[in-house]
């Protein structure tokens, strides 16, 4: 198959679909891949590493997009990508579609089959193409909550691990999945005191062997979320209800007790916040105070650390990546996790909750 991935156009998306390392297993798997100049200029990887891995350069996205029968990317399409989709094509990337019917309607009327990382599941029930991103933005979220408590930054001027005969730092982490855990080990290995609450006591008991002692657990009631948000440094905010919006479990009401200074990482920010002050913020003004609080809110996080987060990204997409390359469409059918991935296919919506969320038939 001819596997083709352009230069990602979303504005500050500086991640690739393939990495050099990913197109040799293309490669090695007997597909020839075709990638636009530059693709992986914002992961430091230029034309000549690409070449040296097996791919052909193209100059052109639109040459991308026309020679290529499979086209790999991470965002969404965007309305000029769409366009130069065609009948028969397959597209893999991370989609969101339910809230997006220009995109849904664009996908749609180009024919192509459209498969979204994030739907694509896991024999334990969970999402391998979005995991690793929550594990990206779970480790970042320490590093933000670590830079805004700086006094220069507006934060109370605390470090997080302390020093010898001086206490650490309380930071808690509202939702124990895959964002709350790997801030907890970035938290606990800077050396500041950590609770994790979690509605889940499965989760709970889980984390506590995890971290044998290192962290406190808290089951999630709204006495437990004030105690703590009111004692924490910072608050990480991890929680996810699958396809509904994060519900707002601290108040603004619930601000006036927290300390002045303290800091607020809402990491569930892209499904709408768990503070009811959130309000989404970009990498180049990531901050802004409310009653005192500093929020730190970016909505895509992995995209300040590119280098490792298109390679965590292409860890994960590989194996169904080679799998759709090796067998077309019967990869789909033969693959029951792969197939969840499915999302638009010949015209037609192909996913349950995004046909409900934009009112089109199955
Ligand atoms: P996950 O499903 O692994 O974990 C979510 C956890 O929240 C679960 O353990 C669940 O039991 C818990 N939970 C649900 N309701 C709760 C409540 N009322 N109180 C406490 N815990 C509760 O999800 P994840 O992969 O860790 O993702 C967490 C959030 O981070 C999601 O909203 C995800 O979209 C978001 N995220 C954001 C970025 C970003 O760049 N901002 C990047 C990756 C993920």
């Amino acid at each position: 198959m001819r596997v083709g991935c352009p230069k990602e156009i979303k504005n500050h998306e500086y991640r690739v679909g393939l990495t050099p390392g990913a197109v040799r297993e293309y490669v090695a798997h007997g597909h020839e891949v075709i990638i636009e100049t530059k693709a992986g200029s914002g992961i430091g990887m230029d034309d000549g590493a690409y070449q040296a891995a097996g791919a052909r350069i193209a100059g052109t996205a639109r040459e991308v997009f026309e020679k290529s029968d499979m086209i790999v990317k991470v965002k969404e399409p965007q309305a000029a990508e769409w366009a130069m989709l065609r009948e028969g094509q397959l597209l893999y990337t991370y989609l969101h579609l339910a809230p997006d019917p220009a995109q849904t309607k664009g996908l749609v009327e180009s024919g192509a089959t459209a498969i979204a990382y994030e739907t694509v599941t896991d024999a334990r029930g969970g999402l391998p193409l979005l995991a690793p991103m929550s594990e990206v933005a779970g480790r970042l979220a320490i590093q933000a909550g670590a830079t805004a408590l700086q006094k220069a930054n507006g934060g109370r001027g605390i470090l997080l691990g302390g020093v010898p005969g001086v206490l650490p730092a309380k930071v808690a982490i509202i939702g124990g999945g895959v964002v709350g855990l790997n801030a907890a080990k970035m938290a606990i290995g800077l050396g500041a005191s950590v609770t994790i609450l979690d509605r889940s006591i499965p989760r709970l008991r889980e984390l506590d062997d995890i971290f044998n002692g290192r962290v406190m657990t808290r089951y999630s009631t709204i006495e437990a979320l004030e105690e703590e948000a009111f004692d924490a440094d910072v608050v990480v905010g991890a929680v996810l209800i699958p396809g509904a919006a994060a519900p707002k479990l601290v108040t603004r009401e619930m601000l006036s007790g927290m300390k002045r200074g303290a800091v607020i990482v809402d990491v569930a920010i892209d499904q709408g916040g768990c503070f009811e002050t959130s309000k989404a913020t970009t990498h180049s003004d990531p901050t802004y105070e409310v009653d005192g609080v500093v929020h730190y809110c970016v909505a895509n996080m992995p995209g300040a650390v590119p280098i490792t987060s298109a390679q965590a990204l292409n860890n994960a997409t590989l194996h169904y990546g080679l799998m759709l390359a090796d067998k077309g469409l019967a990869a789909l059918a033969e693959n029951e996790h792969l197939r969840a991935g499915l999302n638009v296919h010949k015209g037609k919506v192909t996913n349950q909750a995004v046909a409900e969320a934009l009112g089109y038939e199955l």
